[in-house]
């Protein structure tokens, strides 16, 4: 997605030299949220994207993988043979990690790629018992087409609650009732101890059976092969970058799932993992690249996740918020979340309320002071809950 997005800027914001476009995987660049929704379910046969790397003079070099960089040299070492840049931009996204001594075990999966999920459509199909490790966000829409398909789900959870590295306790545990309501299995607090050929042990010797394990405990930036390069990389593995999504090593750009930036909207590093990152930060890097000065890369991050019946929008940063405000009850089908700090928002999270992430989008990208008496009342648009 970054790669594609900053080569199709670059073309958008003038840039005339030769832009070439390396990645490892076989297929015509794609879009992954669908690999989790309709692509999973059938309704959708591919999510490629709809570019013409043609006709816009971008070399596409499928199939090849980065295997080290010499900045010095200024070279990048491939599968195919070493490729001299002028400028090079990290875009190697992020790879899903591996359950421990899981691997290799017949009917385990992971739910990344294009391939992944067309691995995944037959035990769909086939009506598999599946048990999901990890409920996360993937876990989360994985448990939900798997039972709209028909299978029983039983999702296990180290946690005490589902979303638990990324929303605070009192956020998530009304989450945890869209699982029961589904008919799936939750399990938190539930450790896997093992899993077998058609089963999953859990710590306290509890045994599931599993005609398929799908694995969805996180991603981390694929950058292994960065390691020796002189890249900085973050306590997660990610690129360090700037606020001009530059590293440290000249001509040498990071984008999307593989970086983080320094927000002086929220005064701290953030790497994010959504889609609308690897939408927005492109445009900065391409700008960079073209004029030499782009604005600072400071957005209000976005995402959403179709879970349960549900569509749940998230937008800004909240931990640094010291108030949370609720408009609607959580045990609800439509209910909205706000963090504020120092009366500003931070964040918000909105379930089946996606005027209220509209508005409040712009309300946190414009700082406006906010009367949390009024935005508690849901019945009031959002945007009117100013001070
Ligand atoms: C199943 C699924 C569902 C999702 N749903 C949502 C959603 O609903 N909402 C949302 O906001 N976000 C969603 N996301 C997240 C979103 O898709 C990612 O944030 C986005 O794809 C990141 O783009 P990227 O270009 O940084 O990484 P990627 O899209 O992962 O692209 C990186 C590419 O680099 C390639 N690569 C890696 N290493 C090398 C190498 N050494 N050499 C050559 N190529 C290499 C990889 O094969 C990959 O094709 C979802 C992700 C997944 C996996």
């Amino acid at each position: 997605m970054a790669g594609v997005q900053t080569a199709a800027a670059l073309r958008e914001q003038g840039f005339t030299g030769t832009v070439t476009l390396i990645g490892a995987e076989p297929h015509q660049p794609y879009d992954r949220p669908p690999l989790s929704k309709a692509i999973l379910l059938g309704t959708a046969e591919h999510s490629a994207f709809d570019i013409d790397f043609e006709a816009l003079g971008i070399d596409l070099r499928l199939g090849c993988e980065a295997l080290a960089l010499r900045p010095e040299a200024h070279v990048l070492d491939t599968s195919a043979g070493p490729v001299p840049y002028d400028v090079l931009v990290l875009a190697t996204g992020a790879e899903p990690v591996r359950l421990p001594g899981a691997e290799g075990v017949p009917g385990v999966h992971l739910l990344r790629t294009l391939d992944d999920a067309e691995r995944l459509r037959p035990v769909l199909a086939r009506q598999h018992d599946v048990v999901v490790v990890g409920a996360g966000w993937i876990g989360a829409e994985f448990a939900t087409a798997a039972r709209e398909a028909g299978c029983a789900v039983t999702v296990v959870e180290a946690a005490d609650r589902p979303l638990a590295g990324a929303l605070p306790a009192e956020v998530a545990a009304p989450m945890a009732a869209w699982y029961a309501d589904a008919g799936a299995g939750l399990r938190t607090r539930a450790r896997v101890e093992r899993v077998e050929p058609g089963a999953v042990v859990l710590g306290d010797g509890t045994r599931l059976p599993a005609g398929a394990v799908v694995v969805g405990i996180g991603a981390r930036p694929a950058t292994a092969w960065l390691a020796g390069s002189g890249v900085e990389l973050g306590a997660h593995g990610e690129v360090v970058a700037d606020d001009r999504l530059r590293t440290g090593v000249p001509d040498v750009y990071a984008v999307g799932d593989c970086a983080s930036f320094p927000s002086a909207r929220y005064g701290t590093r953030l790497m994010v993992h959504h889609w609308d990152n690897a939408l927005q930060g492109p445009r900065t890097v391409a700008a960079d690249i073209v004029t030499g000065a782009a604005p600072a890369y400071d957005p209000v991050p976005y995402f959403w996740s179709e879970q349960f019946g549900r569509f749940v929008q998230y937008a800004g940063h909240h931990p640094a918020a010291d108030t949370t405000v609720w408009r609607g009850d959580p045990s609800g089908p439509a209910w909205t979340v706000c963090w504020l700090r120092e009366n500003r928002l931070a964040g918000l999270l909105a379930v089946g309320r996606p005027r209220d992430l509209a508005q409040g989008r712009r309300l946190i990208e414009a700082g406006t002071p906010m009367d949390p008496e009024l935005l508690a009342d849901a019945a009031r648009p959002l945007k009117s809950a100013t001070a």
